[in-house]
């Protein structure tokens, strides 16, 4: 008889697991092992889903919610969100130019599948967020990577980006405010991106994940409503875990240009048809309903932003730029790497110094090479403050006690 064929696709030969995910499941493995972890791990609020939004969505199951939806979505979340994007964007965005999907990370998804044809070029700004390149790849696209520089705040230039430019670049990626680094692109550097990307002919997928998340008198600045013109060319991406506490609902979002949506569309009618109706009816309620809970979770935020980069940069070493936007700081730790731990280990990148990290200092972070950004470490502010003062404690000791 023969042996089965377990051989998996080659497409997937390239692609690495989520390394965001990866550090929070073991941070959630040691947890349940019972072993006091702190996890700096996934960006995910702790807070609740505010109640008028489980309310909603408990009414509905009373009312019959539960069955199959249009692929896109129900309308009057369409509509919600078009209304919303079009304020925000200072566009037109109609109803049926939004796709709603199973999170946000799903909207990239189809959207790359619906785009690249193999060997077409998408430009990420790094420090990334983890899963832009392997989902281009996936695509069959290529991903190619223009550097931030840390005296910019990150920003990429748009000298950098035209000269990346080639003629198979079909599209870039802004994710504005940054996850990994916090950082807010200022109207100025908006402006000057849209310029090159108007010049070089690229669509701007913007992920706006972040937008309503910002501090410090930062304000969140729309490429699409840079001209009608620029507008025409991007692809908002947007959704709502993130915003209002509900990751594990799973519900993102696109606008865009109609050729795009309907393409799709059509994908994820072939594969996993609509994203769950329960979480379109409390998507709806989140988005029409009362918002002083989006602004009581940023304030919330800010305080914790405030305080661990107030700690970060008291270890000595380690430097850390302000981050306005998002719940992320991304500290400089790359004095620390290549020093030895106290049993003669020495941590030859910032990957080995998370493991080290989390296994010995009990604090877990993500090693910034998984954002295109080695010797940084990311630590989310999005827990609790005690967790933010007794986990940077335990980063601090574990860090000055390494030796050259
Ligand atoms: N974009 C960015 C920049 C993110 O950090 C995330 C992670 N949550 C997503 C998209 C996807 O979010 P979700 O799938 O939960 O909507
Ligand atoms: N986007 C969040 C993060 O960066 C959640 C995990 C993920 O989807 O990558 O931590």
């Amino acid at each position: 008889m023969a042996t089965p064929n377990l051989k998996t696709a080659s497409r997937l030969d390239p692609i690495k697991p989520s390394i965001t995910l990866a550090v929070t499941a073991k941070a959630a493995k040691l947890k349940a092992d019972g072993v006091d972890v702190i996890s700096f791990g996934a960006g995910e609020p702790d807070f609740d889903t505010p109640d008028h939004i489980k309310d909603a969505a408990r009414a509905g199951l009373d009312k019959g919610v539960g069955k199959y939806t249009d692929v896109a979505g129900i309308a009057p979340l369409r509509a919600a969100i078009a209304a919303e994007l079009s304020r925000v964007h200072k566009t037109t965005i109609a109803p049926e130019n939004v796709l709603v999907s199973t999170g946000a990370k799903h909207s990239l998804y189809n959207l790359f599948m619906a785009l690249l044809d193999p060997g077409d070029e998408v430009i990420i700004p790094a420090p990334y967020w983890v899963s832009y390149p392997d989902m281009v790849m996936l695509a069959g696209g290529k991903p190619v990577i223009v550097e931030g520089k840390a005296e910019d705040d990150f920003a990429v230039r748009p000298e950098a980006v035209r000269a990346a430019c080639t003629p198979r670049t079909r599209a870039i990626v802004l994710n504005n405010p940054s996850n990994p680094t916090g950082a807010v692109y200022t109207p100025a550097q908006i402006q000057a991106l849209a310029q090159v990307c108007e010049e070089q002919n690229l669509l701007v997928i913007s992920d706006d994940i972040y937008r309503q998340l910002v501090y410090a008198g930062a304000e969140y600045a729309s490429i699409a409503a840079v001209s009608p013109s620029l507008a025409a060319r991007t692809i908002l991406v947007d959704g709502v875990s993130k915003t209002y506490a509900m990751t594990g609902w799973r519900i993102g979002y696109t606008a865009g240009p109609a050729p795009i949506i309907k393409a799709m569309t059509k994908i994820q009618g072939q594969s996993t048809s609509n994203p769950t109706h329960i979480a379109q009816v409390a998507t709806l309620a989140a988005l029409t309903g009362p918002q002083d809970c989006v602004e009581t979770m940023r304030k919330a935020f800010d305080e914790r932003r405030i305080k661990i980069v107030e700690l970060l940069r008291a270890i000595p070493g380690v430097t850390c730029r302000e981050p306005k936007g998002a719940f992320y700081a991304f500290p400089d730790v790359s004095t620390f790497v290549g020093r030895k731990t106290a049993d003669g280990k020495v941590l030859g990148d910032d990957v080995a110094l998370c493991d080290w990290l989390v296994e010995h200092a009990k604090v877990a972070v993500v090693p910034g090479s998984g954002f295109g950004a080695p010797g940084h470490v990311r630590l989310s502010y999005a827990c609790a403050m005690k967790n933010i003062v007794e986990g940077v404690r335990r980063l601090h000791e574990a860090l000055i006690g390494l030796t050259r």
